[in-house]
C-alpha cells in the first residue's frame, strides 16, 4: 500500500487535477491521497492559502474578508468548471467557507486555523468528487473521523502518538481515500494546521499510520537537487539520500520536503520517493535510511538567509556554574529560541533566526545579558546566512573541511563561523548575508 501526498501546484487548476487523477489510478497500491489546497497556477497567482489568510485577518481587524473569499470559490469554481463537475460540491464549499467566515472569533488563532485549513478539506471534497465523477470509488476522510489528533505545545502543532493507532483502520476503507493536509484537530475538537507547507506531514503520518510501504510525494520538480537551481544553473539531481542528509538540507532552505515530515516515516522504516506530477516518469529522488553508494562526501548543499548571532565574552566562563542556563533564560523569557550555540573557553555565539527578535527585544537582551550575567562583551551580528555542506560519506573522507574552506577562501569569503563535529553528517559555514550566493556557487564546484 502507497500513501501518495500532492502539493498546491499539482492542483491549482482542472489540468493538473487530470493529471493527479491519471497518476493514481495507474497504480491500485495508491490507496490513501493526501491533498493541499490549490497553489499557484503561475508565478503571479496566489495560493489559496494565502487568500484565506489574508480574509482571517481582514475579519480579524473590522473589516470585511468577504471578497477575498470571493476569490477563493472561484478557484474551485474555476477547477470544478474545467473538469465538468457538478455545481453542487462548489455550492458546499461557499457554505463552509462563509460560516467559517462568519464563526466566534474570540480565540483569534483557533479562528484563523480554522479557516486556513479549509484550503485542503474543501480541496479534499473537490477531488474526491472528480475520482468519483470518472467512476473510480473514491470518498473524502474527515480528520477528526479518521482519529488525526494533534497537541498545541510549545507554540507548534504535533500528532499525538495514538493518533497512529487509529488511522490504521483506513487500510480497510473501500475505494481510494483522499484526506486533507496540513491540519489536524485537538482533544477538544478545535482545527489547529501544522506550519506552513505542512501537507508533507500529515502525509508522513498517514504512510506511518496505516503502514505504508511506500509515501510518495508529487510536487513540481523532477529530484531535489544538489543545491538551489537559483544558485547554480543545471544542478545535480540526488537519486537517493538518507533521512538525516534530508533533515540536514531541509531545514537549511530545501523546500522541496518539510523538515518535520521525515520523522513520521522515519519511525516506520517507510522510504519517502519524491516525484513530479508533471513528469512522473522521471526518476525522482528516494529518502531512505542507509545508503550504500556514497558517490563522494557530499550529497547536497543548503543555505538560508536571515540568521543573526550574538557573541558573548567573560573571562572564565568554563567555570561558572550555571552560566548557560542563566544565558538561555534569558532568550526565553523574550520567547525566542536558538538554533546553534558554538563555545570557546571564554565565549559563546548563540546562533539564531532574527525574525524572532524584534529590535527592542534584542535590546532588552543585550543588556540584561551584561548586567545579569556581567558579561566583558557582548556583539549581535545581523543578517547572517548559514550553509549547510551535507553528506553521509563526510565521516569516512579525509579532508573535506579542508576543501570547503578553501574553496571559500579562494572565492574570497570571510567564514564568520564554522560548526562541525556536533552532526556526523554535515558542517556548517555562517557568513555574511550578501557572499551566500558566491559562497554556494564556490562549494558547489568544489564538491561537484
Ligand atoms: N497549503 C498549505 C501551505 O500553503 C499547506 C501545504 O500546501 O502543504 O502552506
Amino acid at each position: 500500500m502507497k500513501v501518495a501526498k500532492f502539493g498546491g501546484s499539482s492542483l491549482a487548476s482542472g489540468e493538473q487535477l487530470k493529471k493527479v487523477f491519471e497518476i493514481v489510478v495507474s497504480d491500485p497500491e495508491r490507496k490513501v491521497i493526501v491533498v493541499s489546497a490549490p497553489g499557484k497556477r503561475n508565478s503571479d497567482d496566489i495560493k489559496v492559502t494565502d487568500l484565506l489568510i489574508a480574509a482571517a485577518e481582514r475579519q480579524l481587524h473590522g473589516d470585511d474578508g468577504g471578497l477575498l473569499i470571493e476569490d477563493v470559490v472561484s478557484r474551485y469554481a474555476s477547477i470544478a468548471e474545467e473538469l465538468d463537475i457538478s455545481g453542487e460540491v462548489i455550492a458546499e464549499i461557499r457554505d463552509n467557507l462563509y460560516s467559517l467566515l462568519h464563526a466566534d472569533q474570540s480565540k483569534p488563532k483557533r479562528y484563523l486555523d480554522a479557516l486556513k485549513a479549509s484550503g485542503e478539506d474543501n480541496n479534499a471534497k473537490l477531488v474526491s468528487a472528480y475520482f468519483r465523477s470518472r467512476g473510480v470509488e473514491a470518498q473524502y476522510m474527515d480528520p477528526m473521523k479518521a482519529g488525526l489528533i494533534v497537541t498545541d505545545e510549545g507554540g507548534y502543532t504535533q500528532v499525538l502518538p495514538e493518533s497512529y493507532e487509529r488511522l490504521y483502520a483506513l487500510r480497510e476503507e473501500p475505494g481510494i481515500v483522499v484526506f486533507p493536509g496540513f491540519f489536524g484537530y485537538t482533544m477538544d475538537g478545535d482545527v489547529l494546521t501544522f506550519s506552513r507547507s505542512g501537507s508533507d506531514i500529515t502525509g508522513s503520518i498517514l504512510a506511518n499510520g496505516v503502514k505504508a510501504d511506500l509515501y510518495e510525494n508529487f510536487t513540481d520538480v523532477d529530484a531535489v537537487y544538489a543545491v538551489n537551481p537559483h544558485v547554480v544553473s543545471n544542478p545535480k539531481g540526488i537519486r537517493e539520500l538518507t533521512y538525516r542528509e534530508m533533515r540536514e538540507l531541509s531545514y537549511a532552505g530545501f523546500s522541496v520536503f518539510h523538515d518535520e515530515a521525515l520523522i513520521p516515516a522515519f519511525r516506520a522504516g517507510i522510504p519517502v520517493h519524491i516525484q513530479n506530477t508533471n513528469n512522473p516518469s522521471a526518476q525522482g529522488t528516494r529518502i531512505v535510511s542507509t545508503r550504500d553508494n556514497m558517490n563522494g562526501p557530499v550529497v547536497g548543499i543548503a543555505s538560508d538567509k536571515g540568521f543573526c548571532s550574538i557573541y558573548i565574552n567573560k573571562y572564565l566562563m568554563n567555570r561558572e556554574v550555571g552560566f548557560g542556563r542563566k544565558l538561555l533564560h534569558i532568550l526565553e523569557d523574550y520567547g525566542v529560541s536558538y538554533e546553534h550555540a558554538p563555545s570557546g573557553i571564554d565565549d559563546v555565539t548563540i546562533i539564531l533566526r532574527q525574525d524572532q527578535m524584534s529590535e527592542e527585544a534584542e535590546a532588552k537582551i543585550v543588556s540584561r545579558i551584561k548586567q545579569e550575567l556581567h558579561a566583558d562583551q557582548v556583539i549581535v551580528e545581523h543578517n547572517l546566512a548559514l550553509i549547510m555542506v551535507v553528506g553521509e560519506g563526510m565521516r569516512h573522507n579525509v579532508g573535506t573541511t579542508a576543501r570547503a574552506s578553501k574553496a571559500l577562501a579562494d572565492a574570497k569569503v570571510n567564514i564568520e563561523m564554522i560548526n562541525q563535529g556536533s552532526s556526523e553528517v554535515s558542517m556548517m559555514f555562517g557568513v555574511k548575508g550578501h557572499s551566500e550566493e558566491t559562497a554556494i556557487q564556490a562549494l558547489y564546484h568544489e564538491f561537484f
